[in-house]
């Protein structure tokens, strides 16, 4: 059993990974010794996590039987299309709608006073190593939110959705590509990646599918009757569609497009028309 982000087994010390010292020595062997407990189990393995600001992670996994797989056959599959964003998180093609926390922009003015305190340090003396941890910690504490919000949302969809279908995004040529700086950090900020890795593993493990769908043109498409608007800017929040007039949302418009793709159509489609 592999669970996410973290292998099953037995935690073991890799060569040059930094010592945990931040912790007296008591409490290492007591979180050792509790996840050689736990391992014994059947079923049960620990997963030992060691961040750079000195923190430990002790990550039980314990396997549950499967549930019993009931046939779906017959049963309607609820599907919903979702456009990701910088603005807005997410756009779900029945509506809802999440915003973009950013949490490292949001840190980015303490995260920078904390790099100009270690820059003003002696490398290696107490104090650089003291003001390392402090950033490490920063940095830890957004993508501990991050990661909390993700997973929250995973467990969210995967409860509510049969299959959640997504742009099939190179969000790494995204960043490359993003034309102002500021651009570039809500990008990464957002962490697509890791969010559409999350989801996967959520659906995956309530047996349901998370499904990417081409790219190209999503935004630029008019769901409902395919022209195209080329003169849409990235500032243009509305959609509206020169060939037949229709106007919705920019982020709806895109998440109605890729659900389309999906070849599925929402049952309300026409009610927004
Ligand atoms: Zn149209």
């Amino acid at each position: 059993m592999e669970a996410f982000g973290c292998r099953a087994g037995w935690p073991r010390q890799k060569h040059g990974e930094e010592e945990g010292s931040a912790l007296p020595e008591q409490n290492r062997l007591l979180h050792f010794n509790s996840a050689q407990g736990a391992s014994r189990k059947p079923g049960v393995s620990v997963c030992v996590k060691l961040e750079p600001s000195g923190r430990i992670h002790v990550v039980f996994i314990v396997g549950e039987p499967e549930a019993e797989e009931h046939s779906s056959e017959g049963e309607p599959r609820k599907a919903v299309g979702v456009d990701l964003g910088i603005g807005r998180l997410a756009t779900l093609s029945d509506g809802r709608i999440l915003e973009n926390p950013r949490p490292l922009e949001r840190s980015l003015e303490r995260v920078r006073v904390l790099q100009r305190n270690l820059s003003w340090k002696k490398l290696l003396s107490d104090n650089w190593l003291k003001a390392k941890r402090k950033l490490a910690k920063r940095h830890e504490h957004v993508k501990d939110f991050r990661r909390d919000l993700f997973f929250k949302l995973g467990a969210l969809f995967a409860g509510e959705y049969d299959i959640f279908v997504l742009e099939d995004l190179n969000v790494g040529g995204l960043i490359q590509e993003g034309e102002t700086r500021k651009r570039r950090l809500r990008l990464d900020d957002s962490s697509f990646s890791e969010l559409k890795r999350i989801l996967e593993w959520a659906f995956e493990m309530g047996g349901k599918l998370v499904l990417p769908v081409p790219s190209s043109n999503t935004s630029h498409e008019c769901f409902h009757r395919g022209g195209i608007n080329q003169s849409l800017t990235l500032e243009d929040r509305v959609f509206h569609c020169p060939h037949c007039g229709f106007t919705l949302d920019r982020d709806l418009n895109a998440s109605l497009v890729l659900l389309k793709r999906s070849g599925w159509v929402p049952p309300f489609w026409c009610a927004c028309l």
